[in-house]
């Protein structure tokens, strides 16, 4: 167990995330919102008080001892209290390297431990989904009924069982490649999603919070038409819905995103309803919240750099990364697994 995590620490909101080619940065605006979500709706549900996203200099602050990591007292994360929670039925799925630290961020170790039969673990690699190179995974999830194969070579693939090696090594793909989610695994996630929820559910609406290239959505419109989907990412490209930056104000954003995908996809119903998760509910629709969480200081090598060999942080940008992934699973605990407790 390391000795310390980033729960609570302070963490700086200034650049962007370097973490792909183009980053830039997003205009956190609401004119620069309205004008990417292309509705008139915002603008009067903010003319009439709803909250506004607040400016980068207004919420700035720095990280000024990195020592303060040491803290033994921040090692582990206890589960939220016990709330009525929301009858919105709202799922979660986090994706980062099997191999990586992400799986020992004490937000990931608490939610596999307090929520034992809510939330799940699942190994497995991208050779198991029609792809010719190895990339293990691990997806941590509120789908249970979610059991893709087991990652190779504990269960081998087509290569593996031959003792043949994989066709393409992972570090020859591009960055698109590599960090692309194979659509037969894509497949598998939405196939148990909505398996969980078409008894009740009328519609279903997928928010892709870190979409990267687009594999989400790409697949959905081929495979799953009656999937609504609505895809944020820092960086603006095609098929990206939404630019927010998820580091700062997390469950605010997220919350966000929610709205403007349901001005997006059902205009006439949502413009005057002030509680998307009470709407969801009203409206019969599932949500699930796809996180492949950056992870440029959780991967194999980056750990290295940014980590101790105990799992602490010792950049800013591990701080940054650990404190939004701990807002996260705080949200998701809020919204998708409160009301069972
Ligand atoms: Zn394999």
């Amino acid at each position: 167990m390391p000795l310390c995590q980033s729960v609570g620490l302070e963490s700086s909101d200034a650049e962007p995330r370097g973490d792909a080619p183009g980053a830039a940065t997003s205009a956190l605006t609401l004119e620069s919102i309205l004008e990417r979500s292309g509705t008139r709706q915002l603008a009067t549900a903010a003319e009439h008080g709803q909250p506004h996203i607040p400016s980068r200099r207004a919420g700035k602050r720095r990280v000024t001892n990195l020592s303060v990591a040491r803290e033994p007292a921040q090692h582990t994360l206890a589960p939220a209290p016990p709330s009525h929670g929301t009858k919105a039925r709202v799922d979660f799925v986090f994706e980062n390297p099997l191999d990586g630290s992400f799986k020992k961020h004490v937000g990931i170790v608490m939610l596999l431990s307090a929520y034992a039969r809510q939330v799940v673990a699942r190994p497995t690699s991208y050779c198991h989904f029609g792809r010719d190179y190895r990339k293990r995974t691990l997806l941590v999830t509120s789908l249970v009924d979610f059991h893709p194969t087991e990652a190779c070579p504990t269960t081998p693939c087509r290569w593996a069982r031959r003792r043949a090696p994989h066709p393409v090594h992972l570090v020859d793909h591009g960055a698109e490649g590599r960090n692309s989610l194979p659509p037969l695994l894509v497949d598998a996630v939405l196939d148990a999603w909505v398996t969980t929820h078409r008894d009740w559910a009328s519609q279903f609406l997928l928010i892709d919070l870190f979409a990267g290239w687009d594999s989400m959505k790409k697949r959905a419109s081929e495979k799953w038409p009656s999937v609504f989907v609505y895809a944020n990412d820092i960086v603006d490209r095609a098929g990206v819905d939404m630019t927010l930056d998820l580091s700062q104000d997390t469950a605010t954003r997220v919350l966000w995103l929610m709205r403007f995908a349901a001005i997006r996809f059902w205009p006439e119903e949502s413009a005057s309803e002030c509680n998307v998760l009470h709407f969801f509910a009203e409206r019969r629709v599932a949500v699930l919240c796809h996180a492949s969480t950056p992870c440029n200081t959780y991967s194999t090598e980056a750990v290295v750099v940014h980590r101790t060999p105990d799992n602490c942080p010792r950049t800013r940008q591990a701080l940054r990364d650990d404190e939004m992934n701990t807002n996260l699973i705080r949200f998701f605990e809020r919204v998708a697994l409160a009301r069972a407790t």
